[in-house]
């Protein structure tokens, strides 16, 4: 609950951000930060900070500093109100993009993910990590630029913090976060965050200098006034609009000056910079800044090596200013740095200040060209870039996807991997009682495919046991071993009762139960071990009408009335599909046809796509049509391991013209055109439907997995050798068996 006079500030916070919020524009947009604002002080109503005060303040301060220091969109100020809305609070983000829209629970979503990894305070993350994640995790770089609001506001209060959680916050922001502004041109942000870094680290070094800084201002205002007066008096002459703003050198950089270069204080000369900012229209910004340059150095004697010229050629985070070093008439050497209105405003807050959207259809369109640039900058670093930045790249050819559990643990998983593979990457034990999952909060079946970022928390129920479909959602060869070894033992649970069921049957039409016996039925029906057989019989899968038709097979064929010895070996269960092929043909060489009109019930097994030309068997599963798959798919192999024998060898009937689905990967160079003539040979030349199209696309570079029906091997593999003709191609062939 809040007390009244919290109540009254809450007000007043609200009102100090409404000030600085000067993107907004209509009256809808007003009335979301209003609802936003709303349900922050609602959700948080029983929330206070380490400080004792309201939690609500928090979410307020980084939107102002959303608003106000990076002067970000409407949305970027709705999403920092509710910024910890999901994490701490009842609301979900079906909530949110139910009140809200759909961006905005994205955005709030990538929050809440990296604070789960990055904020939890018993972990101490690797920089490597941080690299890797932050930009896996946001889909949106608006959710990175408000983290970094939110990080602001906590470096800003972190006195209240034990001074263990002060020095793991502090020595973070450093390494990881204050690159991160930099590298987004956010310098003021860079330049906070680190001063407040220094000052939780080394205090008594932060607090000397900032003492020196105080003790010697009045000298250094007065120099600068005697500095600067001949430059204002030229710059009124010539009838130029100016502002001068004396830059004085941030705690943290005189610090490494004196640092780098083993100097006290007094010795590290560029102290302060004098910021000439003039008026400019865009069209002679140049030449503007130039004259400047040209009436300064005719009264200053320059540095020759010391002139930056970043208007000509902008640093990559859209930096635009001339720098230049001068003697001044008593000696000392002072940077200057002339900028126009529009230069001054980017390096302040951003590139996004530059857009002072005139309307709201400008300001999207506006604010992603600008996210767009970063997220370049990211993926391209230059030479300059610090050290720690230089490698932070989103590696799309990474075969692997990096997901969490909801404590912020990271798991590797193959591409492809899903909610049951992360089950067992996990626990044995989760895998086998798993019934579901959430991901990102959103409830989703086992064989949901996840992606590089979900959070996913795996559902269990204690009576849940593995089931044979599961071999079919899981990828990886970890929670395919575990789910045939339960399946396994599950079947040894049933050994008994089928057993004995299977007595009483034999019982039942009079025939005696014997070992000879029991083998003649296990092979009359195709399966491996009694185990299966047992197990089979005793889930009802074979009964009464199997017995008898075998019965009546045996006295038709005296043949099999032969007293065979009961061999002591095990049967043995078949390693290779191939060798099962063998015996299965030995025993029963007729082959099923597959075509439109065959009468026997089939499917094409989704996860090798077989199509007609493919060699193909057919794998039975009880109660189930005839799966066929490629006779290279490894599942097909995992599968014959369960179930032995029953498999046929399966032919395609060569007179139906059907449509089959099949896969084909390529990598190829990013040139424009490039697509164009790909899907001209599939749809025009060829006149095949694709049904997926997917493509990656990174330094030139694209990586595309194409589905599309085609009528057999013949027609895929011409398709596929007319496409490497296309010469951006470099690799190209059918996506094999998963
Ligand atoms: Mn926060």
């Amino acid at each position: 609950m809040y007390s009244k006079e919290e109540r009254q500030e809450i007000t007043r916070r609200y009102r100090d951000l409404l000030k600085v919020w000067k993107n907004r524009s209509t009256p809808e947009e007003a009335k979301m930060v209003r609802q936003a604002f709303n349900l922050a002080v609602e959700a948080h109503i029983d929330m206070r900070r380490k400080s004792g005060e309201p939690f609500v303040y928090h979410p307020l301060e980084v939107a102002t500093i959303c608003a106000h220091d990076l002067r970000l969109d409407t949305t970027s100020i709705i999403c920092a109100l509710m910024h910890d809305v999901v994490e701490d609070t009842d609301y979900t983000l079906e909530d949110i993009e139910r009140l809200f829209n759909p961006r905005v629970a994205m955005i709030i979503g990538g929050l809440t993910k990296i604070k789960g990894i990055f904020d939890d305070g018993t972990r101490s993350i690797q920089a490597e990590y941080f690299k890797r994640m932050i930009l896996a995790l946001a889909e949106d770089m608006r959710v990175i630029l408000i983290k970094l609001a939110d990080r602001l506001h906590n470096m800003r209060t972190l006195e209240h913090m034990s001074r263990e959680g002060q020095l793991k916050i502090a020595s973070e922001t450093l390494i990881m976060y204050a690159p991160l502004a930099y590298r987004m041109g956010l310098y003021n942000i860079k330049t906070e965050l680190e001063d407040l870094s220094l000052k939780f680290t080394e205090p008594e070094v932060y607090h000397h200098i900032k003492e020196q800084l105080e003790s010697t201002s009045s000298d250094r205002d007065s120099f600068i006034n005697r500095f600067i007066y001949p430059i204002k008096d030229v710059l009124s002459k010539f009838e130029i609009p100016y502002i001068i703003h004396v830059r004085t050198k941030s705690v943290f950089s005189i610090w490494q000056k004196m640092q780098k270069k083993n100097i006290p204080f007094e010795d590290v000369y560029d102290i302060f910079a004098v910021r000439i900012i003039i008026d400019s229209v865009f069209e002679n910004e140049k030449l503007d800044c130039w004259k400047v340059y040209s009436l300064i150095t005719d009264i200053y004697k320059p540095k020759h090596d010391r002139v930056r010229d970043w208007i000509s050629i902008p640093k990559a985070t859209g930096y635009e200013s001339l720098h230049l070093t001068v003697m001044s008439s008593e000696g000392k050497w002072v940077e200057i740095q002339i900028r126009t209105q529009r230069m001054h405003e980017i390096a302040e807050s951003g590139f996004a200040a530059h857009h002072q959207y005139k309307n709201s259809q400008d300001e999207g369109k506006a604010i992603e060209t600008w996210l767009t640039r970063i997220r370049e900058q990211f993926q391209n670093p230059d030479n300059n870039a610090l050290s720690f930045l230089d490698n932070f790249k989103l590696d799309l050819y990474s075969e692997e996807i990096y997901t969490f559990t909801p404590k912020g643990d990271m798991r590797k998983l193959p591409v492809g991997a899903t909610a049951l593979d992360f089950a067992y990457n996990v626990h044995t034990e989760i895998g086998n009682h798993s019934i579901g999952a959430k991901v990102n909060l959103t409830l989703v079946p086992l064989n949901h495919v996840l992606k590089s970022g979900d959070q996913v928390e795996i559902i269990i129920s204690k009576i849940q046991k593995p089931q044979k479909i599961w071999l079919e959602y899981a990828i990886t060869a970890r929670a395919q071993n575990y789910i045939l070894e339960a399946l396994k033992a599950e079947k040894k649970l049933h050994y008994k009762e089928g057993r004995e069921k299977l007595q009483e049957l034999f019982r039942e039409i009079g025939m005696e139960y014997n070992k000879q016996h029991v083998k003649k039925f296990q092979e009359y029906n195709n399966i491996a071990s009694t185990i299966d057989l047992y197990y089979e019989i005793a889930m009802g899968t074979i009964g009464i009408k199997e017995l008898k038709n075998c019965c009546h097979k045996i006295e038709r064929n005296p043949w099999f009335n032969v007293l065979i010895p009961f061999s002591k070996t095990k049967p043995a269960i078949p390693k290779t599909l191939d060798e099962s092929i063998t015996e299965r043909i030995k025993n029963k060489p007729e082959e099923m046809l597959l075509g439109e009109k065959v009468d026997i019930e089939y499917q094409i097994a989704l996860c090798c796509n077989p199509i007609p030309g493919d060699d193909v068997i057919g794998l039975i599963m009880p109660q189930k049509p005839i799966m066929i798959h490629r006779s290279n798919c490894k599942i097909a192999i995992d599968l014959m391991s369960s179930f032995g024998k029953r498999i046929v060898k399966a032919k395609w009937n060569k007179k139906d013209p059907i449509l089959f689905l099949a896969g084909i990967q390529f990598t190829g160079i990013d040139k424009i055109g490039f697509i164009y003539q790909l899907t001209d040979i599939i749809s025009n030349k060829y006149k095949l439907k694709i049904r997926s199209f997917h493509l990656d696309s990174s330094n030139e570079v694209s990586i595309g997995k194409i589905m599309l029906y085609v009528h057999d091997t013949k027609n895929l593999n011409d398709l596929i050798n007319d496409l490497k003709k296309i010469k951006e191609i470099k690799k190209i062939n059918r996506m094999n068996p998963v």
